[in-house]
């Protein structure tokens, strides 16, 4: 039951320096409910790596199955179908859209998967609720504070209840006391969903927080054990 498998997979990108690839052979599965920090070096593929698990890229060799789906064969409805109720995505910037509310913002998932707006609503404020910003309903991105951007932003990947979610340095951007209180809040709503987290960092602290740490290095993912973290 993985819910985000990589076979032998590989990344050249064609404009880069001399075709050489990012990765090649490179292989992860991911079961669920298991957290999963990706450490390594500026330049050593991690961006890459996430975008190709979340099927915002597709592989040069190789595949990715999602919640047991080979992604490359879906057709781009269907993956992007597929990305939205299976996989949810927070990053070092928030992303979430500045004419809307945060409600709305964290409400958008659940409408483009074809759920009613009273539902939709419900599961939101829920969600908003848990990571503290119950009464932030009706700000809009540009009236919350860093901080509650971010968990506003936790709680739109969230609120599909995916297998998995993706974050590449989902923290990154904040101060670190906030960073902390972030980080605290994802782990401890995925473990109460059972979601996996699959999370890019370059804080080996918060790394040492979760289940399998891995290193991209040389375009392989080394498993490290605790004492080498
Ligand atoms: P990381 O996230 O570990 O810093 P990236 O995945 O961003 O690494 O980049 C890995 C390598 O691929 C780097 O050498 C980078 O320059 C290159 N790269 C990333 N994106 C592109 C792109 N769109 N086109 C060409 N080369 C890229
Ligand atoms: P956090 O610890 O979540 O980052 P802050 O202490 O930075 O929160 O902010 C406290 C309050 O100030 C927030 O609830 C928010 O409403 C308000 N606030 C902070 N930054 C901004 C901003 N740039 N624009 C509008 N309101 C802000």
């Amino acid at each position: 039951d993985d819910v985000i498998r990589a076979e032998a997979l590989g990344k050249t990108y064609a404009e880069g320096k001399l075709h050489t690839p990012v990765f090649d052979g490179l292989e992860l599965s991911v079961r669920a409910g298991e957290t999963v920090a990706i450490l390594g070096a500026s330049g050593a593929g991690k961006s890459t790596l996430l975008h190709l698990l979340g099927g915002l890229d597709t592989p040069t060799a190789g595949e990715v199955y999602v919640a047991g789906q080979k992604m490359s064969a879906l057709s781009d409805a269907a993956r992007g179908q597929l990305r939205n109720r299976a996989l949810g995505f927070v990053y070092q910037f928030h992303h979430l859209l500045p004419e809307f509310t945060a409600l709305e913002n964290v409400m958008m998932p659940v409408m483009l998967g074809g759920i009613d707006t009273q539902e939709a609503a419900s599961r939101g404020k829920a969600l908003l609720e848990a990571v503290g910003l119950g009464h932030r309903l009706e700000h809009k991105p540009g009236e919350l504070s860093g901080g509650e951007r971010q968990r506003a932003a936790v709680a739109r990947a969230l609120v599909n209840r995916p297998a998995c979610v993706l974050g590449d340095e989902p923290t990154g951007n904040l101060d670190e006391k906030t960073a902390a209180t972030v980080f605290e809040l994802m782990l401890e709503l995925n473990r109460a969903q059972r979601t996996s987290l699959v999370m890019v960092t370059h804080d080996r602290r918060l790394a040492r927080r979760l289940g399998r740490v891995m290193e991209l290095r040389q375009g392989q993912l080394w498993e490290l054990q605790p004492h080498e973290v």
